[in-house]
C-alpha cells in the first residue's frame, strides 16, 4: 500500500501487525484508509479523535465450532463465525456467508465493507457478517437443514432483533434463513425480526428476493445517466455469477432494455448472443440447483467455457461482477477494456483486484464500487425490519420505489464526496468517504 499521510500509513501497518496474513481484510481496510487521505488532510483534527483507529477494529469476532450429522450417519465439524463490527448507528446487520472459501479474514473484510455499505443506505444499521466454511454444495436437503439447527444453536446467544440482524449471502437463500429462523425461535420462544430474507408467510418483505440485482441496475442507471448523459437501455453487458444478485441484475438490465450475453458459476460461462432465456437459468439455478452448464443443453446456439475469467474477453458495454471477491483481476480488466467497455459496478462484494479498479479507473470507464452498487439487499433487509417492527407489510411497488429512491441517494452522495474531497467521479474514494463521515461522527458524538 502506499500512503502519502504517514499517520494513515501507521493506522495500516497497525492493522497488518494485527490481523497477519488476513489478506482479504488488510485489502479492504487499505482501501478504504488511502480514501481518507483527502479527509484526514482537510480535518487534521480527527486524528485525535482515535476514530479510524477505532473503525478499523472490530467490536467482537466469534467463532464457534459447529457439529451436525451427514445423511450416512457421520459425525461431520465445520467452523462457524460473527463478526459484530461496528454498531455506532445501529444493531449489527449483514449476511452469512456458507462457502468452503470462508475464513476469518474473509468475514472480517466483509463486515468491514457492511459497516460502510449499511451506513451508505441512509439507514440505521451498523455492521456485522458471518458464516461458515460448510459447503452446500451437493448436501442434501435434511444435510443443509441439520446444519442450519446446530449453527442456529450457537449463534442464537449473540443475535437479536435489536442487536444483531443475520441475512443471507453465498450459500444462504429463503432454505437456510427459513430452517435457522425455526431454530431460533425454538430456542427462544420469540417471534421477531432476528433475520432477514425470511419467507414471505413468516415476516418477509415484497422486493427482498430481488433486491440487490435490482438496486445494482438503479445505481448503474443513474450513474451512466448522471457522468454520461447515457442509460442501460440497448446496451449488451455481461454478468457474472448466476445466483441470487446476477439473476435479478440479469431481469432488471432486461427490463431496462439491455442485453444480457453472458452468465456463469465457478465451473465455466455460457454466452448467448442472442441474449440469455432468464426462465431457463431461473429454473437451473433456483428450482434444479444445478449447474449453468445445462443452459447449453435447451439453448444449443449459446456455447459453455470451462473456467471463469474468460467472460471477461466477451466485448461489452457495460460488466457487472455478482460472484465473488477478486474474480476479476488486472488482466480481465485489460481483456474488458480492449472489448469497450463503458461501466463496471460490483454486484459481488469487493469482485475487482485492487489493480483492475485501478485500470478502469485510468481508461475512464465509470466505475461502482460494491459498497454503493450492491447495498440494495440489505437497504431492502433494513424496509424488513422497519415492517417487523411496525407489524405490517408493504406492496412490492411501494418497497421497490423505496428501494430506487435509496439507490439513487447513495449515488449521488457518493458522487458529492468525491467532488467535494477533490475527486469528482472517482465513486470509490466518494463511497467510502461519505460511508465513514456518517459512522465516524456517531462514534465521535458517542464518546471512547
Ligand atoms: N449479504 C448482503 C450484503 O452483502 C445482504 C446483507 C443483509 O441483507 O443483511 O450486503
Amino acid at each position: 500500500m502506499a500512503f502519502k499521510n504517514s499517520y494513515l500509513k501507521k493506522v495500516y501497518d497497525d492493522v497488518a501487525a494485527r490481523n497477519k496474513g488476513e489478506t482479504e481484510f488488510l485489502q479492504a481496510v487499505g482501501e478504504v484508509l488511502e480514501s481518507l487521505e483527502p479527509v484526514v488532510e482537510q480535518n487534521p483534527d480527527i486524528i485525535k479523535t482515535g476514530v479510524i483507529d477505532r473503525i478499523v477494529e472490530p467490536e467482537r469476532f466469534i467463532q464457534f465450532r459447529v457439529s451436525w450429522v451427514d445423511d450416512a450417519g457421520n459425525v461431520r465439524v465445520n467452523r462457524g463465525f460473527r463478526v459484530q463490527f461496528n454498531s455506532a448507528i445501529g444493531p449489527y446487520k449483514g449476511g452469512l456467508r456458507l462457502h468452503p472459501s470462508v475464513t476469518g479474514s474473509v468475514i472480517k473484510f466483509l463486515g468491514f465493507e457492511q459497516t460502510f455499505k449499511n451506513s451508505l443506505t441512509g439507514l440505521p444499521m451498523g455492521g456485522g457478517k458471518g458464516g461458515s466454511d460448510f459447503d452446500p454444495k451437493g448436501k442434501s436437503d435434511a444435510e443443509v437443514m441439520r446444519f442450519c439447527q446446530s449453527f442456529m444453536t450457537e449463534l442464537c446467544k449473540h443475535i437479536g432483533a435489536d442487536t444483531d440482524v443475520p441475512a443471507g449471502d453465498i450459500g444462504v437463500g429463503a432454505r437456510e434463513i427459513g430452517y435457522m429462523y425455526g431454530q431460533y425461535k425454538r430456542l427462544r420462544n420469540e417471534f421477531t425480526g432476528v433475520l432477514t430474507g425470511k419467507g414471505l408467510t413468516f415476516g418477509g418483505s415484497l422486493g427482498r428476493t430481488q433486491a440487490t440485482g435490482y438496486g445494482l441496475l438503479y445505481l448503474t442507471e443513474e450513474m451512466l445517466r448522471c457522468m454520461k448523459n447515457d442509460s442501460v437501455a440497448g446496451k449488451t453487458v455481461v454478468i457474472s455469477g448466476s445466483g441470487n444478485v446476477a439473476i435479478y441484475a440479469t431481469e432488471k438490465a432486461q427490463q431496462l432494455g439491455a442485453k444480457v450475453v453472458a452468465l456463469s458459476d465457478s465451473d465455466g460461462y455460457i454466452h448467448d448472443p442472442d441474449g440469455i432465456k432468464l426462465d431457463i437459468v431461473k429454473d437451473i439455478k433456483e428450482v434444479r440447483r444445478a449447474r449453468i452448464k445445462e443452459y447449453v443443453q435447451s439453448v444449443p446456439t449459446a456455447t459453455y467455457t470451462e473456467g471463469c475469467t474468460g467472460i471477461w474477453s466477451i466485448p461489452c458495454d457495460v460488466a457487472l461482477p455478482c460472484a465473488t471477491q477478486n474474480e476479476l483481476d488486472g488482466a480481465s480488466a485489460d481483456k474488458l477494456i480492449q472489448g469497450g467497455v463503458t461501466a463496471v459496478a460490483e454486484g459481488a462484494n469487493m469482485p475487482c483486484t485492487p489493480e483492475a479498479v485501478e485500470k478502469l479507473q485510468a481508461a475512464g470507464i465509470l466505475f461502482a464500487p460494491a459498497k454503493a452498487a450492491n447495498a440494495g439487499g440489505v437497504a431492502v433487509s433494513g424496509l424488513e425490519m422497519s415492517q417487523n417492527s411496525l407489524r405490517y407489510g408493504w406492496t412490492f411497488e411501494e418497497v421497490d420505489s423505496k428501494l430506487h429512491d435509496i439507490m439513487l441517494g447513495i449515488f449521488h452522495a457518493a458522487y458529492d464526496a468525491s467532488e467535494k474531497y477533490g475527486s469528482a467521479g472517482n465513486l470509490v474514494m466518494g463511497a467510502n468517504i461519505a460511508g465513514f463521515l456518517k459512522v465516524a461522527e456517531a462514534m465521535i458524538a458517542q464518546g471512547v
